[in-house]
C-alpha cells in the first residue's frame, strides 16, 4: 500500500498533501497522546535546539535529562525513582530484562535468567524484546533465533483459558503461573513481564478483577520481580498516569516509551525500583546497557515540555473523561452490529474485536483480512485506526485499536464515532453478501 504523504498537523487531525484531514483515531501507533501540532513543544524544542541537542551520557548529564527523571520519579508509584533513558520502547523493555538479570546476579543468584511472559503480547521488535513477545506472527520469521519466554495464557476474558470460572477466573491464572515456575524451576526466573492492559497483540484486553493482585503474590513466593510493560498505557493513557495504579500494584521495573513523547522526539526509558538498583550498584556499580542518544537533551527537553502541557491542561484527566464517551460509542456498535464482537478497553485505549459470529465467537477466516479492509474504509473516510490482528491467540484474530489523543474533545469523538459506523456498516454489508 502506498502511505499518502503527510503536510502537517493540527490536534487531532493530520493533513495530506493533498488537503484530505484525518482524524487521528490511533494517536498514530497510540503515541500522539497530546495531539499535533503543539506550539508549546515546538517552542521547547528550538530553545533547547539554540542551547546544546547533543551530549554523551558517559561524559555529561544535562538539566533537561535530570529535571525529566526526577518529574517521571515524581509521579511513578513507591520506590520506582531510578530512571535509565533509551530511544524506543523495546529498548526500554530489554534494558528492564537486563537490570532484572543484573539484579539476581548481585544478590547472588545468577541462575534467575529468564522471563517469563504471557501468549498474546507485545514488548518490543529488538531480539531480547521480541524473546518477551507472544505475538506468534511477528516471532514466526525468527523463532531460531528467540528465547521461548512466553509460557502464560493471556489474562483475555472475551475468549478465557478458565471459562468454567470467568469472569472470577484470576485464580486460575495465578495457579496457571505457578505450576508453570514449578516446572521451570523457581531458579531459573528472573521476572514476570506484562502489559497491563494488552495492545497490539489483542486489542486493548483488560484483565479481570484481582489478577494483577494475584499474580504479584506469587511473584512473592518465588521471588520474582514484577515488570510492567507500560510503553503503550503509560504517561495517561488509561485515566491514569500509570496503568498500574487502577489495580494498587506496584511493579519493580516499568517501561516507558510513546506517550512519554507524544511523538515529539524518539525517547523511553525503564524505571526502577530503589530497592533494585541499590543492589546492582552496590555491586557491579553499572547497568550493563545505553545507547549513543540515551538521555539525549534534545529529546529530555521535548518529553519534559510534554510533561508540562499534560499537568497544565489536566490531560490525564480528559482521557479518564472521553474515553468514558468514546466507550459507550464503541459499545453501542456492538450492540448494532454483529460484526462487533466485543468492545473493551481502559481510559483512552479502546478496541473492537471483529467475529464471523457474535454468539459463538467464531472468527473471521485469515483470508477475508477483515481487519486490514475495515482499517482501509476508515482512511478512505479519513479515520486512522491501530491494526491489533494476528495476536490474538489461537486464531488468526481481527481487532483494531481505537485511541485518539488523551486531548480530543467530545464534538471530535462523536465525528471519530460516526466514520467508524459508516466503515463498519459498510464491511458488515459487504461480508454478508
Ligand atoms: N511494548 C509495548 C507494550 C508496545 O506496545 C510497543 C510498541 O507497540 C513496544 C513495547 C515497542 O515499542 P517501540 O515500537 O517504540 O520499540
Amino acid at each position: 500500500m502506498e502511505y499518502p504523504e503527510i503536510s502537517w498537523g493540527k490536534g487531532v487531525y493530520l493533513y495530506d498533501k493533498e488537503g484530505n484531514r484525518y482524524i487521528d483515531g490511533a494517536s498514530g501507533a497510540i503515541t500522539a497522546n497530546i495531539g499535533h501540532g503543539v506550539d508549546e513543544i515546538a517552542e521547547a524544542m528550538y530553545e533547547q535546539a539554540k542551547k546544546v541537542s547533543f551530549v554523551y551520557r558517559s561524559q555529561f548529564t544535562s538539566e533537561p535529562a535530570e529535571k525529566l527523571a526526577e518529574r517521571l520519579a515524581e509521579h511513578a508509584p513507591g520506590d520506582l525513582d531510578w530512571i535509565f533513558f533509551v530511544n524506543s520502547g523495546s529498548e526500554a523493555t530489554e534494558t528492564a530484562l537486563k537490570v532484572a538479570i543484573q539484579y539476581w546476579q548481585e544478590k547472588g543468584r545468577p541462575s534467575k535468567k529468564r522471563v517469563i511472559s504471557r501468549w498474546m503480547s507485545y514488548h518490543g521488535i529488538t531480539m531480547g524484546a521480541l524473546s518477551m513477545s507472544g505475538h506468534s506472527i511477528r516471532r514466526s520469521r525468527f523463532s531460531s533465533l528467540l528465547e521461548q519466554y512466553p509460557e502464560l495464557s493471556p489474562p483475555y476474558c472475551y475468549r478465557c483459558a478458565f471459562t468454567q470460572n470467568c469472569p472470577n477466573c484470576a485464580d486460575d491464572y495465578a495457579r496457571e503461573f505457578e505450576t508453570a515456575i514449578q516446572r521451570l524451576g523457581p531458579e531459573t526466573i528472573a521476572a514476570f513481564v506484562f502489559e497491563p492492559v494488552i495492545g497490539a497483540a489483542g486489542g486493548a484486553v483488560v484483565p479481570p478483577d484481582g489478577y494483577f493482585e494475584k499474580m504479584k503474590k506469587v511473584c512473592d513466593k518465588y521471588d520474582i520481580l514484577m515488570i510492567a510493560d507500560e510503553v503503550m498505557t503509560g504517561i495517561g493513557r488509561t485515566g491514569k498516569m500509570f496503568a498500574m495504579e487502577h489495580w494498587n500494584v506496584q511493579p519493580d521495573i516499568v517501561a516507558l516509551g510513546k506517550g512519554m513523547s507524544a511523538g515529539y522526539a524518539p525517547m523511553a526509558a525503564t524505571i526502577v525500583s530503589d530497592r533494585i538498583i541499590q543492589t546492582i550498584e552496590s555491586g557491579s556499580r553499572v547497568i550493563l546497557s545505553g545507547h549513543t542518544f540515551s538521555a539525549n537533551p534534545q529529546s529530555a527537553a521535548t518529553c519534559l515540555a510534554v510533561m508540562d502541557y499534560i499537568e497544565n491542561n489536566h490531560v490525564v484527566q480528559n482521557a479518564k473523561l472521553q474515553g468514558s464517551i468514546l466507550m459507550k460509542g464503541l459499545k453501542y456498535l456492538e450492540q448494532t452490529y454483529p460484526l462487533v464482537g466485543e468492545a473493551r478497553g481502559l481510559g483512552m485505549l479502546c478496541g473492537l474485536e471483529l467475529v464471523a459470529d457474535q454468539h459463538t465467537k467464531e472468527p473471521f477466516p485469515l483470508n477475508l483480512e477483515v481487519t486490514n479492509r475495515l482499517i482501509q474504509k476508515c482512511y478512505e473516510k479519513g479515520l486512522i485506526v491501530y491494526t491489533a490482528a494476528g495476536g490474538i491467540n489461537g486464531h488468526s484474530g481481527d481487532a483494531i485499536i481505537v485511541a485518539p489523543p488523551l486531548t480530543v474533545k467530545t464534538e471530535e469523538l462523536q465525528e471519530l464515532l460516526t466514520i467508524l459506523e459508516e466503515a463498519i456498516a459498510e464491511l458488515s454489508h459487504e461480508l454478508s453478501n
